[in-house]
């Protein structure tokens, strides 16, 4: 039996899991507040390391790889402009530190970049080729895998969700950071979605709520998940032209409440980059395991690429 660990790093949940690396599934898994002070951050993750890992073989623990958001620099040190929630994570050697501290390989991707690796190993990416996920929450996270591998570039996709889907200002919603009004995370996060619909009707209102009131026929709902759809479709057409993706994976908060629009999505998507090209829009399967399985693949698919990238 092969096994890693996986650990996913929120800004205030952090979740860490065993995960059986054949079978594709998480054995044990904790989930946790995420500490903010580096001391407490590197005693939760040793401890939870150990309760994770209590029946498992010494030899059957290949090491641990972690998603963290931001820009992850090569050799998993976290970059210096990381705006995160973690005050001590910019320019943090996030890789060596926790490797060092739970005494084992460790490696450190981009949180986007792992979820998708997951899904494109054991989810609902597993039969394709080119797997592209967008993971709709607090931003819109965006991860890229080809051929069960991430490459080089990948660290640098996660931040193609600032791709401008809408000129109308009225959809603008909230100004976004990155500085571009009508931005695809600014309009179609769910922390954008929840904002317009408590806009809208005066009172907070979640996005599975909005969906649900929209496939009632509740007219401000379904103008609002309309409106959604459209600015959501427009930027997948566009990934398309980029990625050529066999399957498209949506995931995190927004995902999870589409239910049936799933399939409108899908008629919505009509870009082609040949004549036989299809692509398929689902919903992600492993939902909030995503990061740990992906996380505990980047043990194996990490050492393949490196070899790799020596040889060139
Ligand atoms: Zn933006």
């Amino acid at each position: 039996m092969k096994y890693a660990l996986g650990m996913d790093i929120g800004g205030t949940r952090t979740k860490m899991g065993l995960v059986d690396l054949e079978k594709g599934t998480v054995v044990r898994k904790a989930v946790y507040s995420t500490e903010k002070e580096e001391a407490g951050f590197l005693e939760a993750a040793l401890y939870h390391k150990n309760e994770c890992i209590k029946e498992v073989k010494p030899e059957e623990l290949l090491g641990i790889g972690a998603a963290a958001s931001g820009y992850v620099h090569r050799g998993g040190r976290i970059d210096e402009g990381n705006s995160g929630f973690i005050p001590f994570f910019p320019s943090y050697p996030l890789e060596e530190k926790l490797g060092e501290c739970l005494g084992m390989t460790c490696k450190v991707e981009n949180d986007a970049a792992a979820g998708c690796l997951g899904e494109a190993l054991y989810g609902a990416g597993k039969n394709y080729k080119r797997v592209l996920m967008l993971t709709l929450g607090t931003g819109v996270g965006v991860g890229f895998i080809r051929n069960g591998h991430i490459d080089d570039e990948s660290s640098l996709i996660h931040l193609s969700g600032h791709i401008k889907v809408s000129g109308n200002p009225e959809e603008g919603g909230m100004r976004c950071y990155c500085g571009i009004s009508g931005c695809l995370e600014s309009v179609c996060s769910g922390t954008a979605l929840e904002w317009k619909a408590a806009q809208a009707y005066g009172r907070p209102v979640s996005c599975k709520e909005l969906f649900a009131q929209a496939e009632h026929n509740e007219e401000k709902a379904g103008k609002l998940a309309a409106d959604y759809l459209n600015m959501l479709a427009a930027g997948l057409n566009q990934y398309i032209y980029i990625f050529a993706p066999d399957v498209i994976i949506l995931g995190g908060g927004v995902a999870h409440a589409l239910g049936g629009y799933t399939a409108v999505l899908q008629e919505q998507v009509t870009a082609k980059v040949h004549s036989r090209y299809k692509v398929l829009v689902t919903l992600s399967e492993l939902k909030e395991e995503a990061g740990i399985l992906g996380g505990a693949s980047l043990v194996t698919v990490h050492s393949v690429h490196s070899s790799l990238r020596k040889s060139i």
